[in-house]
């Protein structure tokens, strides 16, 4: 003897009934609204999860149930109802009950067309996803009745059940079972949905869209889920409903419309009770809405209604609609945008409806996509900008040389690299659509070609980067253009009450510091010195002191470069108005400021006027076995102090007048690299002399707050001595990522998406902190160095500040603020407030 359900697990959807989303699944809650809201909705039954799982294992409804269930129309719909809409389900069972007795009287009250055509799907649809019998052979919609019966018998050996109570039972079990098949799992997994996510099933009276007069089955929404801008979109198919199509099916348009008959003039009332049916939905279900309607000869009933898809940019312009029309209030508006949405706005973006033609994947280093001429070269770059022709530089990988060119591109594509590689952080700031990592391509720059999946691509021949999905594709794409309006504004600002983390941005130049206002940042947190040094006009005075032989020579080329560096700090300050500003002294190994190539060299020996092999020599000496961690940041500094002198007078002077015409500037001096206590007393003794110096000079005082980035891990675990002596520790989670895993971040890219893909790490670190390890360091810097000095302020400023999971790290933490890219400071800035909500 088999179970029977319990009957409290199955309640009438009425407006006091007891149905709850996380029992019953949303499509019974949001029902329950529809009816509450005195909408036509057909009787419906929801199934609680308890129930569905029992069915599973094979519990039946006894005859009263039954009785309940079929009602007087004898026809129901079978819909699956999980917990959240993206988890899926099964496919809605339309006609469920339908048998030759039923069909004779339909052929009655509906006539033989419209009953052959409701039994016919029914069957159909029973074969295939109950019956579990060949798709191909129960798929032809001009299938007669009558044959298709006698192949439901031929193939199973059976009459087609004409027991409804069977059917329906068989209906539901089927369900009940697809749901835990191994596909559905995997699915409704990568939606995030927990293994053992519930199902609700939704029993509803069939509203029959085959029959006399106008009748038929539609759906409608008041939104365009790209842009997310007002427009009336649906469809209206007359005589049609799930695969039964009756005769004279045909679809109309919902409105008015030249090129066809539209429902709006077959049946004006229930048009406009649908319109108005529409905007009380989206008020009282405080959503967007696509509502599923029935016309059943005249007769409206609204069958379902879900939560409209939407792109990104619909995602905001229609949280902030809702939000300004007072149906939620601006902190959920806050709460209901992705926040990686936001970078999708920043960008161009392939329309999602456009076809593609993949060519191979990358690692998505930096958003939007672009459709440029592949060149190889900078200088080609340069040359194709100069034409007027957008290209996208393919590189193994990029070097600082390659900035100029990167600049001239419309995007950048590398086969090595990783999230933090050259390449990857200097697109993100540039806000350049990037793809890194990409190792299924070779590149062959004595050839000029790109070889991809078998396929040969010439420089000048046209590709796109889609640098949001890390896809790279042959030809052009259909685009979208960015959506920076006033919706986009009003969500940051909202974000910007809720948050209870400070977002700055990482910004080198006057361009970067105004990209960053624009996203609402709240200050500049790392400006990279040394990138203000590989500009054309900069380069040459920057070799010239690397090649310096004495240190007279050496403060002669500093002196060039100290007013171009004081306008750099000046143009900064004026940008961010007051806002505080963190330079980093500079960072970066010498060599980068070198040529690599013999051809560079002979043209550097010729500007500085010296013999090819000194310049060679001078090269040959600052070449390090491991740069990263050789003679760079504050190694250089102290033993090269004049450079760090040079850039701390720059920051003073440039703060002094700065705040001539208006609030004083307080600047913030941060030293790379450092590991040991010593490093920070020579470096700031140095700067205190020089600030000395320049208040005489200048005949005026100034403050300035001087910290360390810890980038270490000896800096992190020895953040006390460190802390003792400065106002504020910045995470430079980059290479303290790189320097605790030992993990190269230019390298990482060629093997970790089969680190990633085998489980031995959970995510790229480089893009997501690592909480186990790095964010040990984090924490135990951040304690020790707040009990040595608990006015220390602490900070982030790797890649790791705009990134979300990170920033909920952050908060946790008890960091002040973050610091990243201009461009994904959006993103930062609604995942902060996100996390403080
Ligand atoms: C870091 O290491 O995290 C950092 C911000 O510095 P950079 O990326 O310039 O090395
Ligand atoms: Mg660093």
């Amino acid at each position: 003897m088999s179970l029977l359900i319990d009957p409290s697990s199955i309640v009438e959807i009425t407006p006091s009934a007891g149905v709850d989303a996380a029992r019953h699944g949303w499509r019974a809650k949001c029902l329950q609204r529809l009816v509450r809201m005195g909408l036509p909705v057909p009787h419906s039954y929801a199934f609680s999860s308890d129930a569905v799982r029992a069915i599973a294992g094979g519990a039946t409804l006894d005859s009263d149930q039954l009785a309940t269930l079929f009602g007087p129309g004898g026809l129901v719909s079978v819909r699956p109802s999980a917990v959240d809409p993206a988890w899926g389900g099964p496919g809605t069972m339309l006609n469920v009950g339908i048998n030759d007795e039923r069909h004779a009287e339909l052929v009655v009250t509906h006539g033989q067309d419209a009953a052959d055509a409701l039994y016919l799907g029914f069957v159909q649809s029973f074969a295939i996803h109950v019956a579990r019998l060949d798709p191909d052979m129960f798929s032809d919609s001009e299938a007669g009745l009558q044959a298709t019966l006698r192949a439901y018998q031929d193939e199973t050996d059976d009459e087609f059940p004409q027991d409804p109570g069977r059917q329906l039972a068989e209906v539901l079990r089927s369900m009940a079972r697809a749901w835990d098949g191994p596909t559905a799992r995997l699915l409704r997994q990568a939606k995030g949905a927990p293994a053992q996510a519930p199902l609700g099933l939704v029993v509803q009276d069939m509203a029959l869209a085959i029959g006399p007069g106008v009748t038929g089955s539609g759906t409608i929404q008041f939104i365009d889920q790209v842009t997310g801008l007002p427009r009336l979109t649906g469809r209206f198919r007359e005589q049609e409903q799930g695969r039964s199509r009756g005769h004279g099916a045909a679809t109309l348009y919902l409105t008015r419309d030249p090129r066809g008959l539209s429902l709006e003039e077959a049946a004006p009332e229930v048009f406009a009770e649908l319109v108005r049916f529409g905007v009380a939905a989206r008020e009282r279900l405080r959503e967007e809405m696509q509502i599923e309607f029935v016309v059943a000869d005249g007769e409206l009933s609204i069958i379902d209604a879900t939560r409209v898809t939407r792109s990104s940019r619909a995602s905001v312009r229609i949280a902030v609609a809702l939000a300004r029309d007072g149906i939620i209030p601006p902190q959920e508006a806050v709460m209901r945008v992705e926040p990686r949405a936001m970078s999708d706005l920043l960008h161009q973006q392939i329309d999602p409806r456009a076809p593609r033609d993949i060519l191979a994947r990358g690692i998505n280093a930096s958003p939007g996509a672009a459709t440029g001429r592949i060149v190889f070269t900078a200088a080609a770059a340069q040359a194709a900008e100069a034409r007027g022709e957008r290209c996208v530089l393919a590189r193994r990988e990029t070097v600082p040389e390659d900035v100029r060119g990167m600049h001239a591109s419309v995007a950048v594509l590398t086969v090595g690299g990783g999230m933090t590689s050259h390449a990857a952080v200097i697109a993100r700031g540039i806000g350049l659509p990037c793809i890194v990592g990409a190792s299924g391509i070779a590149i062959d720059t004595r050839a000029r070609t790109l070889r991809a999946g078998g396929r040969i691509f010439h420089e000048g021949e046209e590709i796109t980067i889609d640098g949001t999905s890390g896809e790279v594709l042959a030809g052009a794409a259909e685009m979208l253009e960015p959506a920076l309006d006033d919706s986009f504004d009003q969500l940051l600002s909202w974000a910007g009450e809720f948050c209870r983390i400070g977002v700055r941005a990482n910004a080198d130049s006057p361009e970067d510091a105004q990209t960053a206002l624009r996203f609402h940042a709240q200050g500049i947190g790392l400006c990279r010195t040394e990138h203000m040094f590989f500009d054309e006009t900069r380069l040459p005075a920057m070799r010239e002191m690397i090649f310096a032989d004495t240190p007279e020579d050496r403060r002669l080329s500093l002196e060039r470069l100290l007013p171009m560096q004081r306008s750099d700090f000046l143009a900064l300050f004026g940008i961010m108005a007051g806002m505080p500003v963190t330079i980093r002294l500079f960072d970066p190994p010498l060599h980068e400021f070198l040529p690599h190539d013999r051809e560079g060299m002979r043209e550097l020996a010729e500007s500085l006027d010296l013999p090819l092999s000194d310049v060679t020599r001078r090269v040959e000496e600052l070449r390090e076995f491991n740069p990263m961690l050789g003679m760079r940041g504050v190694r250089l500094g102290i033993t090269v102090p004049e450079i760090y002198d040079m850039q701390a007078r720059a920051i003073f002077e440039a703060a002094v007048e700065a705040s001539r015409d208006g609030a004083q500037i307080v600047p913030e001096i941060m030293i790379p690299l450092v590991s040991a206590r010593r490093e920070v007393e020579l470096v700031k003794a140095r700067i205190e002399t020089v600030a000395a110096k320049v208040r005489n000079e200048m005949r005026t005082d100034f403050t300035y707050r001087l910290g360390v980035m810890v980038e270490t891990p000896r800096a992190a675990l020895r953040a006390g001595d460190l802390a003792e002596q400065v106002s504020f520790l910045s995470f430079g989670t980059n290479d303290l990522t790189q320097m605790t895993y030992g993990l190269s971040r230019d390298d990482a890219g060629r093997f970790m998406s089969d680190y990633v893909g085998q489980g031995v790490y959970e995510d790229d670190p480089f893009h997501i902190l690592d909480q186990d390890g790095v964010g040990e360091l984090v924490a135990i810097g951040t304690e020790r160095g707040r009990i040595a000095n608990p006015d220390i302020t602490i900070s982030f400023c790797g890649e790791h500040g705009g990134n979300p999971e990170s920033i909920a790290f952050c908060l946790r933490a008890g960091v002040s603020y973050v610091s990243c890219s201009p461009y994904r400071v959006p993103v930062a800035r609604l995942a902060a407030a996100q996390e403080s909500i």
